[in-house]
């Protein structure tokens, strides 16, 4: 349990329960960009740390039910990019609707069917890294007893998973003093 132990640890948490079904298109290769689709996306996290007083790394219950709420908020959505340089996402005035352009095309939908989401384009790998500070925030993973990473990882089409590690508290508590 020390730092010294030669053990590692970490707790994974997969369900049949964890998938969302959306709607996405990307851009690649500069300016080729799919047509809109659907995919039912499989969701797995998986934390690293030390045992707590309770010989636990991080509750299972609490990762399960974490993640199911992101996922059951992600649910039968259209994901679009905030932070795309080519995709303009508009939310009308209103509130009730979500216009779309990339040069000259236009989606436009109906606003509670839309997740708009700060990343630059709707890859699993960003997806994954979204939840990941999404869940790390929710769970204050940060302020837990040590935790070192978080990794989620999206599967976008049977087998092809991306997977994102996110650094927890103590590396960043290390960034930190650096910086100073
Ligand atoms: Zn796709």
């Amino acid at each position: 349990m020390t730092e010294s132990s030669p053990e590692t640890w970490s707790v994974r948490v997969t369900k049949d329960t964890l998938v969302f079904s959306a709607a996405h298109f990307i851009t690649f290769n500069g300016n080729v960009c799919e047509r809109i689709h659907g995919h039912n996306w499989r969701v797995e996290a998986e934390i690293e740390g030390p045992l707590d007083e309770n010989h636990y790394v991080f509750d299972f219950i609490a990762l399960r039910d974490g993640l199911q709420t992101l996922v059951q908020e992600l649910d039968h959505r259209v994901l679009l990019p905030d932070r795309h340089p080519m995709i303009q996402v508009k939310v009308s005035e209103d509130a009730r609707e979500v216009t779309t352009t990339f040069e000259d095309r236009r989606w436009v939908f109906p606003q509670e069917d839309c997740v708009i989401l700060p990343i630059e384009n709707t890859t699993a790998e960003l997806i994954s890294r979204w939840i990941g500070q999404t869940l790390i925030l929710r769970l204050k993973l940060n302020e837990q007893h040590g935790l070192t990473r978080l990794r989620v990882s999206v599967e976008e089409n049977f087998g092809q998973w991306a997977n994102c590690w996110l650094p927890l508290a103590k590396a960043e508590i290390g960034k930190r003093k650096a910086e100073k």
